[in-house]
């Protein structure tokens, strides 16, 4: 029934494009929506729609499950003020008592046309900041329950706060008073294409010929939009290696919808077109910062390809109602997480180094990750309706989403040994050529299952793929897949160097991660964030929530800490902490004298270095 779902989407798709206008019937059912984005820096957005209906009983759903976040997460609580009405006399409405996404009303008799208004509310900083926001379309709508969101077509029309401009992949088709008209669309492309609008906005072109690429970006400030000419150089080369790996593009156009603030729209949503792509204001040219955002443009951009076109069969469902499947998430997440590594790497956005440190945090992070002793990769995916909110307090133990990085070793991996095994004649480039080139599409999307993936490695390179993926994610593995690291050269270390990316992690949480020393994390303030169970700050009693006011009988401060934790290396005597729990204090003693422990490749030079062949530039290979 999926399947079928795809092969749908892809008829209607090409229908449309061929014909290049919606047949009658699709015009008479067609929803026209106006937006009133004019409020959005207070976080209110005004919509109002019209919907072509049958008079007697009728269904109204808000989008419950939301492309690209694998759950039910369509905000329902942002849904204030709704009004229904027909020829200019209310209707009432009930919300289902046991489905709370949707409301029921009775058409009256005569009526062909229902008209809904309500309002969009969002947490402050979170859509919008005072000088920037976000419009996603599924927060802005109800549609008929049951219907396909393929064959819903949609007239949408947006009016901007004064002086501001915006960007979108959705096709402009006029301008007016009452804003800006876009091109009709299905209900689906419509949620696929959001908007981001501002006061600073700036264009940059990756593309000087063919098929448009750019990046449009708003920002807090005039200042935030300065973007270095190397980053913008790297940006253009990631456009090419991308095509360069998959040797096809399954859209008609690009864009990447950045927004800069360190006070709202933080996103990273994937789109057939676009992607959403907030990050902090100073994300152009911060340095660490810009190692984040060179890992987020270059994961969002391959989840054009792996992710949309290239779909798991339990994630392409029929409309925003039918619950999705997440067990595929080692590849739609993990196989984008390790290109999200590797592109920026291959483009000069990221040095050799980063992409090593951000190898080293990973294997590290999951080697330490407690959880794992219990709880298999799979696991993680398949429960991705509460992973993604889950708390920080015991993580170590619990796990999170770990079919990202977890997933990204499993492909460098895989990776690896086909190169090992092919005497560098093959890799994983091959395997995604497979998977997700054959020739230009627009977008639509085919999807695949457990065999498929089995199956096109084995096209690429004969091997037991599936008993190499049964035993790393279908089973607890006690121990994180490093062979991509030792088979490609290099082996994971730690040293009293901070790792780069866990200096980029910290900077984003504002936190201390000692995960690897001493076996917490902790809030710039001295709070416990997690502990690992089985190390040092766990096994004197510290455990999340707490906050470690004196070390070694001075007050708290991160300094204080780390000269704590040196000390200590070279002495027998415990590391003192007065930590707060609740409204008590306690005094605990933390027996740890390894010092400052960080991880880190260092090269194996009786092995050939894999890990440079994946790296390396394939742009010119291919122009050539
Ligand atoms: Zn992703």
């Amino acid at each position: 029934m999926k399947t079928k779902k795809s092969t749908c989407q892809l008829v209607l798709i090409l229908t449309l494009l061929v014909c290049g206008v919606s047949t009658a019937s699709a015009q008479a059912q067609t929803i026209k929506l106006s937006v009133d984005a004019t409020q959005a820096s207070r976080n209110i957005v005004h919509t109002k729609f019209t919907i072509p209906v049958r008079p007697g009983p009728l269904t109204l759903f808000y989008p419950k499950w939301i492309p690209g976040e694998h759950s039910p997460t369509g905000p329902i609580n942002d849904l204030v003020g709704l009004e229904l009405s027909a020829n200019g006399k209310p209707i009432a409405w009930r919300r289902d008592d046991v489905e709370m996404f949707a409301f029921h009303c009775d058409v009256p008799q005569g009526v062909s046309d229902v008209e809904v208004s309500f309002d969009d509310v969002s947490q402050p900083e979170t859509t919008a900041s005072a000088k920037l926001a976000r419009i996603k379309w599924n927060r802005l709508i109800l549609y008929p329950r049951e219907m396909n969101s393929d064959s819903i077509r949609v007239r949408a029309s947006l009016l901007l706060p004064a002086g501001w401009k915006f960007a979108s992949a959705l096709p402009v088709l006029s301008e007016n008073k009452d804003g800006f008209q876009f091109k009709e669309v299905s209900l689906t492309e419509l949620v696929d294409s959001p908007a981001i609008m501002g006061e600073n906005f700036r264009r940059f072109t990756l593309t000087s010929t063919g098929i448009t690429h750019e990046i449009d970006a708003v920002g807090d400030t005039p200042a935030a939009l300065e973007m270095k000419p190397e980053t913008l150089t790297g940006l253009k080369n990631l456009v090419q290696e991308a095509y360069a790996l998959f040797g096809a593009r399954h859209y008609r156009s690009y864009r990447f919808l950045v927004t800069l603030s360190d006070h709202g729209g933080s996103e990273g949503l994937e789109h057939h077109e676009s992607s959403e792509d907030g990050v902090g204001e100073k994300a152009f040219f911060d340095e660490l910062e810009l190692i984040d955002f060179a890992d987020l443009m270059g994961h969002e951009y391959a989840h054009s390809w792996n992710g949309k076109y290239r779909r798991p069969a339990g994630l392409a469902t029929p409309d925003f109602e039918q619950p999705m499947k997440g067990e595929l998430l080692w590849v739609y997440e993990g196989l984008t997480q390790y290109l999200g590594h590797v592109l920026p790497a291959r483009s000069g956005l990221w040095t050799a180094d980063d992409f090593r440190e951000v190898v080293a945090a990973v294997a590290a992070e999951l080697e330490m990750q407690s959880g794992r002793q219990w709880r298999p990769l799979v696991d993680t995916a398949v429960a991705v309706q509460f992973t993604y909110p889950s708390p920080r307090a015991w993580m170590n133990y619990r796990r999170r989403v770990d079919y990202y990085d977890e997933g990204s070793l499993i492909w460098l991996d895989a990776d690896v040994l086909i190169r090992q095994r092919s005497n560098g004649k093959l890799s994983l480039d091959d395997f995604c050529r497979r998977f997700h080139g054959g020739s230009d599409t627009p977008p639509l999307v085919k999807t695949y299952t457990f065999d498929d993936v089995v199956n096109t490695l084995n096209e690429v390179m004969p091997y037991d793929w599936r008993s190499f993926l049964n035993t790393r994610i279908y089973q607890v593995a006690p121990h994180a897949p490093v062979a991509g690291i030792t088979d490609g050269g290099w082996k994971l270390v730690y040293t009293d160097k901070p790792n780069t990316q866990v200096r980029v992690g910290d900077h984003n949480r504002k936190s201390v991660d000692l995960l690897y020393s001493i076996g917490a994390m902790l809030k710039e303030d001295g709070s416990v964030m997690d502990v690992n169970p089985t190390l040092a700050a766990a096994r004197a009693g510290l455990a999340p929530g707490m906050k470690i006011i004196t070390v070694n009988g001075r007050a708290w401060s991160i300094d204080v800490l780390h000269e704590a934790i040196t000390a200590a290396k070279s002495s027998t005597t415990p590391i003192e902490l007065v930590v707060e729990n609740g409204s008590f204090t306690g005094v605990y003693k933390l027996n740890y004298h390894g010092g400052e422990r960080y991880p880190h490749l260092e090269r194996d030079s009786a092995k050939l270095d894999l890990l440079g062949e994946v790296i390396k530039s394939r742009r010119q290979a291919i122009a050539r």
